[in-house]
């Protein structure tokens, strides 16, 4: 957002607020001040500032979205209700109807009983700590935190203005989330970074999508964030000076021919220049040059004139060029994009757009309340709200806040394609979508029916991905239904939960026993192949709050439980057991809460120490201490300078990490052997990510058939899940007949 100084204060927003504001406006934002001032009294924030500041800093980001005073007045109090004695009632009679709808809104969003209601500093809740073990804390915490997002994405259906509230909430505890213990930050920074900032991007708001991803970057992966903002740090004066050149030579170019444009150059954002360096396999050293202006003209006449203007006098490079005027992008979002060959030989990139559509493109649906009721931007806001609607048919489906939010990033978050029937009608589908997909989405029985597809004329296989512009003929069998197969997230047949919710549908009009000898067969299949034929099934199907073991079965066999859940259940627990997937865990050192993964000491869990207390990001250094491992450093901490020669041979080489161990298991494989099956099988441990530490061949000589050869690999997984997802692709690749865990290996 704007460049509000850190800490605001009551006179700041009331100086800033959106010059629409009435007198009687302001005063009722004194007045909602007041209140929220007197009950959080005493209360303090985790940077031990009142808890005050954060309900004025909450209200000036909706300020500053030129939100209506009912929805800055609800930012100052919206933690009242929960926090402090007072009640939706008396908010009800101060401050009218409107405002105690939205702080209700808000406090619904995360309704569970607080341990700790003073020392909070995010919107999670705290569960007894001394009862439960750390695994147990930290999963109970995502549970609560998951149904807060559910609740918050379900709320945009009753009154958007709820999630605009919780997105500047997020926002400011993201401002301060340096305050917060460590080992909580990578996990709130990872959920805002996948779930928060995708919402806000949803919504069109760029403003809070950038900052969101950047402070949540600075967490997720400290040492990229660093670098890359020491380095942009490193040519700010270069690059400012270019870009005033080249701004003052565009609006020389464009006043010459009597086209009005205000001309700025743009921000580079740390997040968008890390992904940009991801996607395209870049360094720093080849995006670093990529400069970029911004026009903003009166109207959409003027924006061509103006690309017309540029494209004449620089040389425009190919695939470029985006009409997001003619088409917008799914979010709503408008603007010409271009990018040229500037004089000086290097890059240059061009937005060109009105006013009103710089206003959508910052603030999106936010920007629908600063008009008039009954203007276009009225319909516009409508159908974007239908947009997100139709995105979001299953809704209802899915109750369980994971698979909720696994469904949300599947079917919402997910940009879009547009692929087309043979009769010429665009069919939307978030980007990754299949076939089956496609199928589901034209028709629900076309879906039933799908067996295979023909895009631009040629037939592919039932997971090719479809992309935009591309023409889809489904082929179809007389009669039948879905495949079992296709509910199996790793086989990747189905990507939207909008077809998994009809698939399902039409596995729970089958016969109960048929679907009950499905779900047994697939659950004992899943043990046997992940190694863990012991586990009690009667406890399984009590965990998921089932009567028995059948009627466990048939929600698998149904497809109302998923197998991956299962496994991940499993997970869980088994991970903590002797006869677990875990061979070389490592041993915990007490570190009195403050933990973190530091690389270079074999997944050590290490203790930071208390004389200079790094925080990710700064430059590290282990230090070996008698006993205890070893404890991390800042590089310039007065103990580490001043070591003495003895005492410097005991530092070693460490950096921030992740909380990722890895587990060496063995595997084993049959398969008809056949060329090219090695290298095929290599190429998806890669993609998986995990490492093959052994690899052999067995060549059974008893063998009834010659051709079949047996591997023997130990791989390294993050996790039972993991490894569940390995071997069921493993088992897709064509001529595999088996992939399973190898016991006592
Ligand atoms: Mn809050």
């Amino acid at each position: 957002m704007k460049n509000a100084p850190q800490s605001i204060n009551i006179d700041y927003l009331l100086e800033h607020l959106p010059g629409s504001y009435t007198t009687f406006d302001r005063e009722n934002v004194i007045r909602a001040y007041d209140v929220a001032a007197v009950a959080h009294a005493g209360q303090k924030r985790a940077s031990g500032e009142a808890y005050i500041t954060h309900c004025v800093a909450v209200a000036n980001i909706l300020s500053e979205m030129l939100m209506q005073p009912e929805v800055v007045i609800a930012g100052l109090l919206h933690d009242t209700v929960e926090d402090t004695p007072l009640t939706l009632d008396d908010l009800s009679k101060q401050f009218g109807e409107e405002v105690a709808k939205l702080v209700n809104g808000v406090t619904k969003l995360d309704s569970l009983p607080r341990v700790s209601r003073t020392d909070r500093m995010s919107d999670e809740d705290e569960p007894e700590e001394e009862t439960l073990t750390p695994e147990q804390i930290s999963k109970h915490k995502r549970q609560l935190s998951n149904e807060t997002i559910r609740k918050t994405i379900l709320a945009m259906n009753d009154d958007v203005r709820v999630v605009l509230i919780k997105l500047a909430d997020r926002l400011h505890n993201m401002r301060t989330l340096g305050y917060t213990k460590l080992e909580k930050q990578k996990r709130i920074a990872q959920e805002t970074l996948d779930i928060y900032a995708q919402l806000a991007n949803r919504l069109g708001i760029w403003q809070v999508k950038w900052e969101l991803e950047d402070l949540a970057f600075r967490y997720v992966n400290p040492e990229k964030y660093k670098e890359i903002a020491e380095r942009i740090a490193e040519r700010r004066s270069v690059r400012e000076e270019q870009i005033s050149q080249i701004v003052q030579t565009l609006q020389t170019a464009l006043s010459d021919v009597g086209v009005q444009a205000e001309v700025k150059g743009r921000p580079k954002h740390i997040y968008s220049i890390y992904k940009k360096m991801e996607q395209k396999g870049k360094t720093f050293d080849d995006v670093k040059d990529i400069r970029g202006v911004r026009l903003i003209v009166p109207d959409v006449p003027a924006c061509y004139a103006a690309l017309g203007i540029i494209h004449t006098r620089w040389r425009p490079i190919p695939n470029e060029f985006d009409d997001y005027i003619a088409a917008p992008k799914d979010n709503f979002y408008q603007s010409l994009h271009t990018a040229v060959m500037y004089e000086d030989g290097k890059p240059l990139e061009v937005q060109i757009r009105t006013p009103e559509m710089h206003q959508d493109a910052e603030y999106g649906i936010a920007a629908h309340w600063r008009y008039k009721e009954g203007s276009s931007r009225d319909a516009k806001y409508e159908q974007h709200i239908l947009r997100l609607r139709s995105m979001m048919e299953w809704k209802e489906d899915v109750s369980d806040a994971q698979e909720f939010l696994e469904s949300m990033k599947s079917d919402v978050f997910k940009e879009r394609v547009y692929a087309f029937t043979p009769k010429g009608d665009a069919i939307d589908l978030p980007s990754g979508s299949t076939p089956i997909d496609f199928a589901y989405h034209v028709h629900t029985d076309i879906g039933h029916r799908c067996r295979g597809a023909k895009v631009d004329g040629k037939l592919v296989s039932l997971d090719y991905a479809l992309k935009t512009g591309q023409n889809v003929v489904i082929l179809t069998t007389k009669q039948g239904g879905p495949s079992r197969d296709w509910l199996n997230p790793n086989l990747g047949l189905v990507k939207t939960q909008r077809a998994r919710a009809k698939i399902r549908a039409w596995f729970k009009k089958q016969d109960y026993e048929q679907n009950q000898n499905q779900g047994r067969q697939m659950l004992e299949r899943e043990l046997r192949r992940l190694g863990l034929g012991e586990i009690n099934q009667e406890t399984l199907a009590r965990q998921f709050e089932y009567r028995n073991t059948d009627d466990l079965f048939v929600a698998l066999g149904c497809g109302d439980l998923n197998i991956s859940r299962v496994v991940s259940v499993i997970g869980e627990q088994t991970l903590d057991t002797p006869d677990s997937i875990e061979t070389s865990r490592p041993s915990g050192i007490d570190t009195s809460g403050q933990t973190v993964a530091v690389r270079g000491l074999r997944g050590l869990l290490t203790p930071l120490a208390k004389c200079c207390n790094p925080a990710p990001g700064d430059p590290i250094i282990g230090y070996i201490t008698r006993g205890r491992g070893a404890s991390i450093h800042r590089q310039d901490c007065p103990n580490i300078l001043r070591a003495s020669v003895k005492e410097k041979e005991r530092l070693v080489k460490v950096s921030w990490g992740d909380h990722e161990n890895r587990y060496p298991v063995p595997i084993r494989i049959y398969a008809f052997d056949r060329q090219g099956l090695t290298s095929d099988i290599s190429k998806l441990l890669d993609t998986e990510g995990a490492n093959i530490t052994n690899f052999a061949v067995h060549v059974d000589q008893d063998s009834p058939s010659a051709d079949v050869a047996e591997f023997h690999l130990t791989i390294e997984v993050k996790s039972i899940e993991h490894l569940s997802r390995i071997l069921s692709r493993i088992e897709a690749v064509s001529n595999v007949m088996e992939a399973q865990r190898l016991r006592g290996g």
